[in-house]
C-alpha cells in the first residue's frame, strides 16, 4: 500500500479514536462534578485512572470499535495494514475505503459471514427460547 494511502487511513483512525475517547471523557467529567474548584486536586490524583475510566464508560459497541481502531493503528505501525488476516493477500482498497477497519479480504469475509450466519442463527434460536421461558415462569 502506498504511504500516502496509509497516512490517510491513520488520520481517519486517530480522528475517530479521539472522538470516542472524548465522548467518554465528557461523561467522566460530568460525573466528577467539576464545578467546585477544590475538587480539582482530587481529579488530578485520579487522572491516571481517567483513561481506564473513560474506556469503561464507553458502551460495548463503542468499546469494540475503539479496539478495532487501535488494532488498525497498530497494524499500520507494524506494516500489516491492508493485509488479510486469513490469507495474507492485499485487501481491496475499495473495501478498505468503505470499511477502514476491515481485516479480512472480501472472499475471506464472505466465508466468515457464512459461518457466523450459521452460529448467529443458532444463538438467536436459543435466546428466543430463554426469553420465552422467562415470560412464562
Ligand atoms: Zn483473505
Amino acid at each position: 500500500m502506498r504511504k500516502e494511502t496509509l497516512k490517510k487511513f491513520k488520520r481517519i483512525f486517530e480522528g475517530q479514536r479521539k472522538q470516542l475517547l472524548f465522548a467518554g471523557a465528557k461523561v467522566v467529567r460530568e460525573d466528577f462534578g467539576v464545578n467546585s474548584d477544590d475538587r480539582f486536586d482530587e481529579i488530578d490524583q485520579a487522572s491516571t485512572d481517567v483513561d481506564k475510566e473513560m474506556r469503561m464508560r464507553l458502551c460495548n459497541r463503542e468499546m469494540l470499535y475503539l479496539k478495532k481502531l487501535e488494532s488498525a493503528l497498530k497494524r499500520i505501525e507494524d506494516g500489516l495494514f491492508g493485509l488479510c488476516d486469513e490469507c495474507n493477500e492485499d485487501i481491496e482498497l475499495r473495501r478498505l475505503e468503505a470499511r477502514p477497519t476491515a481485516n479480512l479480504c472480501v472472499s475471506c469475509k464472505e466465508e466468515q459471514e457464512r459461518k457466523e450466519g450459521l452460529t448467529a442463527a443458532g444463538r438467536k434460536h436459543k435466546s428466543l427460547g430463554e426469553s420465552f421461558s422467562r415470560r412464562t415462569s
